[in-house]
């Protein structure tokens, strides 16, 4: 298997094993994502790729060849993260050429490294420029272009955004995902944030407590999340529990809120899980589902209504344009329970 290949890497610090038995891969060409919780491991995982530490067991391959011998400085990747540093004594040329002049290549090919690094990030001709004079994404861009100047093989991005403000953020993972797309760079990209690892990777994994929770394409994410855990990180939340009954005509669940058809499997306590984005405001027939709304939130092209229903609260988004009912109001919900409903096995905790 060409590209990277993580193999069962595990990596404790005293008693916190901070990393147990990740594997994944990272095809040429291919952004794959590195998405949890602040201290679920993504920065452990990423110092291992980059060899700046040793896993306690597992091996790193690239192209199929063990890079367990191998120094960072040699692995040939490029490195950038959130508190990344210009040097501010020196031009943006001196910035971007300083990996290109360390590998020792001559003056004209780094004159034209540089140039081309400057087009590709959108900031042609700015060589001359003083750091200090850059605003906020022009600094992040001259650092990533400082970062693709010597070409690595993989670029490994550990929270490149953080520091940034939203709007700012927004504008440059777009950008991004552009640039690193046109060159087809091979990326490793390390976020907490499920929005930047959606808009930019090809693959996501997602990791928890140490562990690899879940690994597929943003879709298959948050179109199947594996479990409990992958639906709340990604903001799906209506979980409620329940108990799943079978007879011969087929299986339910039976909630608090009402009993639904469910797909068979083992009768017994299970996690109901209500998309927010499957069911119709439909008063006419019968509710699959009714209560207050308890708040209405316009978020520009969709709102999203709070509801209590029984004494659980849930939310649900809708188009902005459809005619949405106003705070104190009694709503009917209607969905398709194979197209709203997923089943969790084990049983969730409230709170
Ligand atoms: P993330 O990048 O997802 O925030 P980290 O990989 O930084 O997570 O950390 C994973 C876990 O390992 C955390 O519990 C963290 O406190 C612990 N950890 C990481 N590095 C060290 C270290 N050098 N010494 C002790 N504990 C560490």
């Amino acid at each position: 298997m060409p590209g990277l290949e993580i193999k069962q890497i595990s990596r404790s610090f005293g008693p916190t094993r901070a990393v147990q038995d990740v594997s994944f891969q990272v095809a040429p060409g291919e952004i794959v994502a590195v998405l949890g919780p602040s201290g679920c491991g993504k920065s452990t995982v990423l110092a291992i790729v980059a060899g700046l530490l040793a896993p306690d067991s597992g091996e790193v391959s690239w192209d199929g060849q063990s890079l367990v011998n191998t120094p960072a400085y040699r692995r040939d990747f490029g490195l950038m993260f959130q508190d990344f540093v210009l040097f501010p004594h020196r031009n943006v040329f001196e910035n971007v050429a300083f990996g290109l002049q360390m590998d020792g290549l001559p003056p004209e090919e780094i004159r034209q490294r540089v140039s081309e690094a400057l087009e590709l990030v959108g900031l042609p001709g700015f060589e001359r420029r003083d750091v200090n004079t850059l605003s906020g994404g022009e600094q992040q861009r001259i650092a990533l272009a400082r970062s693709l100047a010597p070409r690595p093989r993989l670029l490994m991005l550990d929270e490149p955004l953080g520091a940034l403000d939203r709007a700012l953020r927004e504008r440059l993972v777009e950008d991004l995902r552009l640039i690193l797309r046109r060159m087809r760079q091979t990326a490793l990209y390390v976020t907490h944030d499920q929005e930047e690892a959606f808009v930019l990777a090809d693959r996501v994994v997602l990791m928890n407590a140490g562990r690899v929770e879940q690994l597929g394409s943003p879709a298959e994410l948050y179109n199947h999340p594996a479990t409990e855990f992958v639906a709340r990180f990604l903001g799906l939340d209506n979980l409620l529990s329940g108990q799943r009954g079978c007879d011969a005509a087929g299986c339910w669940v039976e909630t608090a809120l009402g009993r639904w058809p469910a797909p068979p499997g083992s009768p017994g306590a299970v996690t109901v899980l209500l998309r927010p984005d499957a069911v119709q405001l439909d008063s006419t027939g019968e509710c699959s589902l009714s209560g207050t709304v308890n708040e209405v939130v316009f978020k520009g092209r969709s709102t999203r209504l709070e509801l209590e229903a029984d004494g659980t609260s849930l939310h649900f988004e809708f188009p902005s344009r459809a005619e949405l009912p106003a705070v104190g109001e009694p709503v009917c919900l209607r969905f398709s329970a194979t197209e709203a409903l997923q089943i969790f096995e084990a049983s969730f905790k409230d709170g």
